[in-house]
């Protein structure tokens, strides 16, 4: 160490304290990184990798981005989930004697950016915490870009809801303490989604608790709701410390804490978000051909990120979810003012963020006029408000501010046009500050006399062609060209010689040239001094400017779901409490807009008596896959408040959505697709009620067909079971067999989806009606291809069997596999076959796939 450069000790010292980011060391008008810092960021980067002396004659790694665009570069880093200390130079070199004094201002972190640049305008931007206290997690979450700031609690047993909830925000970056980080679960989803992890010391509660309150300016965390959620203070209270120490300021846009509980919302777990493709779709992860793409029709990005919440939190309250049908019913009575709203809200900039950069102090002059801007909209949003009555829409204008003092502050202080930097000047408006008008007229009086100086000059010399100039290094001078310096006078000081002139000066040029500049300087300072006395100002009203913008983010998503509904010719559903679901011509919301032939609407009945769980079978590619989740997204979105496509439907409320897809998904689990299956299943059964709607594609085909369709008909039954579950379900299934699950269950019923067969082939109508699937379709479809009459025949016969063997209850499917294994033979006519004999004989379960080759080897030579 001794040996060290000073700066480079100064280096070391810093990086120290931020062992776990890669140190932004400022250095003049670059940042530079050294050591392994400089060797990691320079490959991620793409930068060039040097190196500089450290003292004592070594060298150690070095690798610099410019301070202008360092943004760009930050944004590389935290996307790879690399955290950056920036280190300023806390004085100006010039001024300093000896080493320049730097510290880090501010821990750059995926869950703490601010930046424009680096945050997509439509998602927030989430960092999170979970901490087990007691028996209990406590969960908490910002978005230090929007101020937004929640936090819930649950028994800590209940490690699902952990995932569930991990699983609906998607932060960025998740605080938690070791032994939570240490479990199964958080692993599995660090595997399955890119967030960083920090792992926390613990703290103690009363230190936490008080700088929540310190932050809020409190005594208790009463109004707030969440005095006795003492997990769930504990959670917020790490991330308040966290955000202190990563920021270093208080993060002012913070000014509301929000307390909710689980279960006011109704229950997704991850694989029924996934499933029914809520904000991404399976397939690619991609927005687009999701449930919100098509929901999306918001005008503001407030907006937008509101509506990605409420789809993904549907509410379970009868006249939570009635407050905003109604507010739909009347902005579609009134389309004029549904119009002229959209065309307000659409010149509404992002409030929340520009709130966030304005607290921040990294708001420039532009950010202000652009807050201006938007808050001019604000008195036509409002007088259109003022038109709608409805219980939630008059709520929300109560809330609604104005906000003029704060628009009149920017419209008298500062330039319709500003530039972007506000050390420059030309910010401030003139008549907005009296010191300031006078060095302006100043400056402007000492330019006009430097211009009458040309003029006055040429009289004097004879020169016609002599001029004033300006440059940055000699200032203002008299400028000749060389075929009349002859006539220069004695009093002109030469100072700068060119290929056709001589630059002069003279002392009285220079004396006012020395009152403009120096006044230009206080100019900038004091325009700079003002317009952060006018940032500050309006920084302290981030509050209520917030308390708006969030009412705006809410209309906007009102007005959205009110524009589709007459676009998409969705209608109001009716909710109750009851069992029922009842849908009328219902169709699939992502599927009807993709689909360019007419999509076929489909009924759905669902009740808590005669029948509750239905069992679709029909051919593959018929349309079972998405009636089902159209019915699932029919009642999702008149929970979250939306009108549904249908013509009609009502909605007995639905408490959870479970939904298990087909055995063919991807993994990313590395658990095999049975195990994976059998968890989702295990999961549906031990949460599920009565209240709860449950979607099943083909359950069971991760396994051996007996194996599949004996879990499938028990699992049918205790769904189905009253005095187990009772839950309203949709099963999809190709085993044949459970539709006599109808014979001999109330509540359950067989549907099949139409299939038209003509001489041109089999059609799908898409049409769901009562009554099982014919299953000899297949054969049917088999001989429109054209396979031999001998082979149709005897397939035929092969299904008769089959189907008398259905005929026996399926509690003794046992005896059937058992009776199967002697009778398969003789349909098959073995005496004519020994090859078929071989296989019979063979057990396969036992072959290695060495041995199952060597044996199809065999067979062959056979034939
Ligand atoms: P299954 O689950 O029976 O295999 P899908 O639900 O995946 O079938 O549907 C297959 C295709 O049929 C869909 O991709 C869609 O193109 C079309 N389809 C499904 N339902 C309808 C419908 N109601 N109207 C028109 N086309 C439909």
């Amino acid at each position: 160490m001794a040996e060290l450069t000073p700066m480079m000790r100064q280096y070391h010292d810093l990086k120290n304290k931020y062992q776990d980011a890669v140190l932004f060391f400022r250095l003049g008008d670059f940042y530079e990184m050294f050591g392994e810092d400089a060797k990691r960021a320079a490959k991620i980067l793409d930068i060039a990798l040097t190196s500089r002396n450290k003292g004592g004659g070594e060298k150690i790694p070095m690798a610099g981005v410019p301070y202008h665009s360092a943004a760009s570069y930050i944004e590389k880093l935290i996307k790879k989930g690399i955290k950056v200390a920036i280190c300023e130079q806390l004085e100006d070199p010039s001024e300093s004697s000896g080493i320049v004094e730097r510290d880090v201002i501010r821990v750059v972190t995926p869950g703490t950016v601010i930046e424009n640049e680096i945050l997509s305008e439509n998602e927030n931007n989430y960092l999170a915490a979970v901490f087990k206290y007691g028996d209990y997690y406590g969960f908490s979450y910002t978005d230090i870009s929007t101020g937004e700031f929640y936090l819930t609690e649950f028994s800590a047993e209940k490690t699902n809801k952990l995932k569930d909830e991990i699983n609906r925000i998607s932060p960025r970056e998740l605080l938690l303490d070791e032994q939570t980080a240490s479990s199964k679960l958080i692993n599995e989803l660090h595997n399955q989604y890119n967030f960083t992890l920090n792992i926390l010391g613990q703290k103690k509660f009363e230190r936490l608790y008080q700088g929540l309150l310190d932050h809020f300016k409190l005594k208790s965390l009463e109004g707030f709701g969440c005095e006795e959620m003492k997990a769930a203070v504990y959670a917020a209270g790490q991330v308040l410390s966290y955000l202190s120490e990563t920021q270093k300021r208080t993060i002012n846009q913070i000014t509301n804490l929000k307390a909710y509980h689980l279960e006011d919302y109704m229950v997704l777990d991850s694989a029924s978000r996934r499933n029914l493709e809520l904000s991404s779709t399976i397939r690619d992860n991609q927005r687009s051909g999701s449930l919100l793409s098509i929901l999306d029709q918001t005008v503001t990005s407030m907006g937008a990120r509101e509506i990605k919440k409420w789809i993904n939190q549907p509410l379970v309250q009868k006249n939570e979810i009635t407050k905003r049908h109604d507010a739909l019913a009347e902005i579609i009575d009134n389309y004029m003012i549904l119009e002229k709203l959209r065309a307000e809200l659409s010149e509404i900039y992002d409030l929340e963020r520009i709130m966030s950069k304005i607290t921040y102090q990294s708001a420039n002059a532009r950010d202000l006029v652009a807050l201006r801007n938007s808050l001019a909209k604000l008195p036509a949003v409002k007088k259109l408000m003022a038109e709608l009555q409805s219980g939630l829409l008059s709520e929300m204008q109560a809330d609604f501010d104005l906000l003029e003092d704060i628009y009149n502050v920017i419209d008298n202080s500062i330039k319709n046009e500003p530039p972007t930097t506000i050390t420059e000047g030309g910010i401030i408006k003139d008549g907005y500050d009296s010191k300031l008008d006078e060095l302006r007229s100043l400056v402007s009086s000492g330019k006009d006399w430097i211009s009458a100086l040309q003029k006055e000059e040429r009289e004097k010399t004879g020169i016609n062609t002599l001029k004033v100039g300006f440059n940055k290094v000699f200032g203002y001078y008299l400028e000749v060209t060389n075929s009349h310096t002859d006539k220069v006078p004695a009093r002109y000081e030469r100072k700068q010689t060119l290929s056709n002139s001589e630059r002069y000066i003279i002392p009285e040029l220079k004396e006012k040239e020395s009152e403009v500049l120096g006044a230009e300087e206080k100019i900038n300072d004091l325009e700079y001094k003002l317009f952060v006395e006018i940032r500050d100002e309006i920084a302290a009203e981030v509050e209520r400017i917030n308390k708006t913008a969030a009412v705006i983010a809410k209309i906007d998503v009102l007005l959205s779901f009110s524009y589709l509904a007459i676009e998409n010719n969705y209608n109001r559903p009716k909710i109750n409490n009851g069992a029922e679901i009842k849908i009328k011509d219902g169709r699939h919301p992502v599927v009807e807009k993709m689909f360019e032939e007419q999509f076929v609407p489909n009924d759905c009945y669902l009740n808590q008596s005669d029948q509750r769980f239905i069992i679709i079978t029909g051919p593959n590619m018929s349309g079972k896959s998405t009636y089902m989740r159209q019915v699932a997204l029919i009642v999702l979105m008149a929970q979250i408040g939306s009108y549904v496509p249908a013509a009609e439907a009502v909605i007995g409320l639905t408490d959870r959505i479970f939904t298990r897809v087909g055995a063919s998904d991807d993994l990313t689990t590395g658990q095999s697709t049975f195990m994976v299956e059998m968890n989702e299943v295990a999961n549906i059964v031990n949460n599920s009620t009565e209240k709860s709607l449950i979607i099943l594609d083909e359950v069971g085909r991760g396994t051996s067909t007996y194996d599949g369709v004996s879990i499938a008909w028990s699992v049918s039954e205790y769904l189905n079971n009253p005095e187990r579950i009772g839950a309203r379900t949709l099963f999809a299934t190709h085993y044949h067999e459970l539709t006599r699950l109808e014979d001999e269950y109330q509540g359950i019923k067989n549907y099949n989806v139409l299939v038209e067969e003509d001489s041109d082939g089999v059609h799908f109508l898409h049409r769901i009606v009562p009554g099982r699937a014919n299953d000899s379709y297949g054969i049917e479809v088999a001989r429109l291809a054209g396979l031999p009459e001998e082979i149709i025949i005897s397939a035929q016969k092969i299904l008769e069997r089959l189907e008398e063997n259905n005929k026996m209850p399926v509690r003794k499917l046992e005896k059937t596999i058992a009776d199967d294994k002697h009778q398969q033979l003789p349909l098959f006519n073995t005496e004519k076959s020994p090859i078929l004999k071989k296989i019979d004989e063979q057990d396969i379960l036992e072959m290695t796939p060495m041995d199952a080759m060597n044996f199809l080897y065999n067979l062959k030579k056979d034939l």
